[in-house]
């Protein structure tokens, strides 16, 4: 034991050893890797050859594996399936309750953990008996106190209007419970304020209509200049950051001028903006993994109107067209996937292969999931590369995602998932460690239960 010690007892030492190292800042891959781990955190990185592992020390081998960090999804819900995967999805809203919707929340979060993304920035979400920001923060303290297995969640907290994009993924004619939409600077205030007190990490707002919703055009506006400017303003006042749900580039515009951390999806947009968006370096997430034709399937098998296939389809050469644009222009893009609507929690990499097929360099996607994604939420002095003084979110790949990014899609290629420190998934030759022990499948959505 006192050789796994340090002399200022920081916790013990372990070297993780693999064939390539991805450190998640764009250099190249190095070969034959070791890491060198001092409790939660990386204490040193180098090779076979500059770092000598001392005998008896504690090593975690991951072969001819390649070490990643911990992959990250800056927009996904992990509350939100379920709700809508009912078969008639809208009385789906009535039928479950927040308390067992949290539950699936937690699951859906390890669904993810498991397949390697570390930290999840969950947007919010809404529900038949008001909005679930409490809900949400108490997996996340959950996860963080260690009462359960998950991932580093973020959570955001709906601050939107009154028949807005994201008041609407609710049924029209629902009666609305709680306080969940407000409208004029001050009540919109209070609300940002009340999801604050509920603890959230982030303010979320929309300032346009969406997909995804019935008799609702995606272009419309959803706030004024001087709502969108108090909901910023309020996050920005307790140190927290503003997301923005947009679809347009007059939103994009507004969202800017209001001084918005993260913009969120890739719909519409003119050169101008995209211009601007590139020039602030305020981070985008495309979601686009949500607007797949298998995406639009899946939706029309949970018996989703023709009215929100047609959009979903409408928009979608669009969505495609402008990440290539954004992309081409420099915006600062993080990986989202706006997962939740898709009963496929866990599938968040193939994201990755969208980007890849637009044109995106392997690199550069594995960025958007890495380093990318740790700045956008505002957490790259702690995760997001393999380096010095870092939380130790590290996964061991069997496969070389620069080669083929789909090799992260298959959880038996995720041999090993680690956050700070940690080794929560272990799936290396001879182990079986799982975070979820039940295979798809073998788990039911609630309406066939
Ligand atoms: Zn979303």
């Amino acid at each position: 034991m006192q050789d796994n010690r340090t002399a200022e007892g920081k916790g013990p030492v372990t070297y993780v050893k693999g064939g390539t190292l991805i450190d998640g800042t764009g250099r190249k891959p190095v070969l034959n890797p070791v890491i060198v781990l001092e409790g939660h955190r990386i204490k040193r990185v180098g090779t076979g050859e500059s770092i000598k592992i001392p005998p008896r020390a504690q090593v975690i081998d991951c072969a001819r594996c390649t070490l990643m960090p911990g992959l990250m999804d800056a927009h996904l819900h992990t509350m939100m399936f379920n709700c809508l995967s009912f078969h008639n999805y809208r009385v789906a809203q009535w039928e479950i309750t927040p308390e067992l919707q949290q539950m699936y929340g937690l699951f859906h979060a390890q669904l993810c953990f498991d397949m390697g993304f570390t930290t999840l920035r969950d947007l919010g979400l809404n529900s038949s008996r008001g909005l679930l920001t409490d809900h949400l923060c108490a997996v996340r303290d959950a996860i963080n106190a260690g009462i359960v297995e998950g991932p580093r969640m973020l959570i955001g907290g709906f601050t939107v209007i009154t028949g807005s994009h994201l008041d609407l993924i609710q049924p029209r004619a629902m009666q609305r419970l709680g306080f969940q939409t407000a409208d004029g600077p001050w009540e919109l205030r209070k609300l940002a304020r009340k999801n604050l007190l509920s603890g959230c990490d982030i303010v979320k707002t929309c300032v346009t209509g969406g997909g995804g919703t019935d008799k609702e055009e995606p272009d419309v506006r959803n706030m004024t200049q001087e709502e969108l400017d108090a909901v910023v303003d309020e996050a920005h006042a307790f140190h927290k950051a503003a997301s923005v749900h947009c679809f347009t580039p007059q939103g994009q515009r507004m969202a800017l001028k209001a001084g918005a951390d993260t913009i969120e999806h890739m719909v519409f947009s003119d050169e101008r903006t995209t211009d601007m968006i590139a020039e602030a370096g305020v981070w985008m997430t495309p979601t686009l993994l949500h607007r797949t034709d298998r995406a639009i399937q899946t939706r029309k098998d949970q018996g989703t109107s023709q009215f929100v296939l047609n959009k979903m389809k409408q928009i979608q050469p669009y969505c495609y067209e402008t990440f290539q644009k954004m992309h081409k222009a420099g915006v600062n893009i993080a990986l989202g996937t706006d997962m939740g609507y898709d009963p496929e929690m866990g599938a968040n990499a193939r994201e990755l292969e969208i980007y890849v097929d637009l044109g995106m360099k392997p690199m550069e996607a594995l960025l958007t999931a890495t380093r990318n994604a740790a700045r956008a939420i505002k957490m790259d002095n702690e995760i997001g590369t393999i380096e010095t003084g870092k939380l130790a979110d590290i996964i061991a790949v069997d496969g070389d995602p620069l080669k083929n990014i789909r090799c992260l899609q298959e959880k038996r290629n995720i041999r090993m998932v680690m956050k700070e420190g940690r080794i929560y998934a272990d799936r290396r030759p001879g182990r079986n460690k799982n975070v979820v022990n039940v295979k798809p499948g073998e788990w039911k959505i609630i309406d066939y239960l």
